[in-house]
């Protein structure tokens, strides 16, 4: 993987140890060698990632519509800045630069972005290896209701597969490297003919 999108909350009112992961997996993605892909954003988590990978010689592009331009963008570090019309053109924009995907702890815009990604990855529309950053247990109760979902048969056993799970960035990024898209994916609609 040469370039990974992240996804991950804007809000600047969250713990330091989330702030900490951002900026360790900013780290992680630049010493590695791996370009990142973000929407753009100067806040939160965002911007603390964006931040840390630049300081280590990262290459960070940012994606973003133009009415988030301003202070809630980077505008003078990053590699890149390619401004977009709508919020879907972004995310159809992010997915095409990207090898793979990190969803690190965040709100309503990181899990909308982390199960466009699942649910495309679901019916075959990509392949890449998804993962979550699952800081001090953040997404527990995340997994705990997909894993409600699949005991009450919405989610099937192998898409369970769909997503590495990782507590710390390096951790993460070798289980992603290890990502094996789930065999049966044209099987994604079931009819119970009994
Ligand atoms: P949230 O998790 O609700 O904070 O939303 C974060 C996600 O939504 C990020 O991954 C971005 O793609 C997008 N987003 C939210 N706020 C901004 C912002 N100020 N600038 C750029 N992107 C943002």
């Amino acid at each position: 993987m040469k370039t990974i999108c992240v996804f991950c909350g804007s809000s600047d009112k969250v713990a330091a140890r989330y702030l900490d992961a951002a900026r360790a997996t900013g780290a992680a993605l630049a010493r590695r060698g791996i370009r990142i892909v973000y929407g753009g954003g100067s806040t939160g988590l965002m911007g603390a990632l964006a931040y840390a990978a630049l300081d280590q010689g990262g290459e960070v592009i940012g994606v973003s519509p133009a009415f988030f331009q301003g202070p809630l963008l980077i505008q003078d570090r990053l590699t890149r800045l390619e401004i977009v019309e709508t919020m879907h053109q972004r995310k159809a924009r992010m997915a095409e630069l990207a090898e793979g995907f990190i969803a690190l702890p965040g709100g309503f815009g990181t899990l909308e972005e982390l199960f466009e990604m699942l649910t495309w990855a679901q019916i075959g529309l990509h392949q890449k290896p998804i993962g979550l950053l699952n800081t001090a247990g953040y997404y527990d109760p995340l997994l705990a209701m997909i894993e409600h979902a699949q005991t009450h048969g919405f989610i099937y056993a192998e898409h369970r597969q769909l997503f590495a799970f990782g507590e710390q960035p390096g951790e993460l990024l070798e289980a992603m490297s290890n990502h094996k898209p789930p065999e049966g994916l044209e099987r994604w609609v079931e009819r119970d003919f009994r």
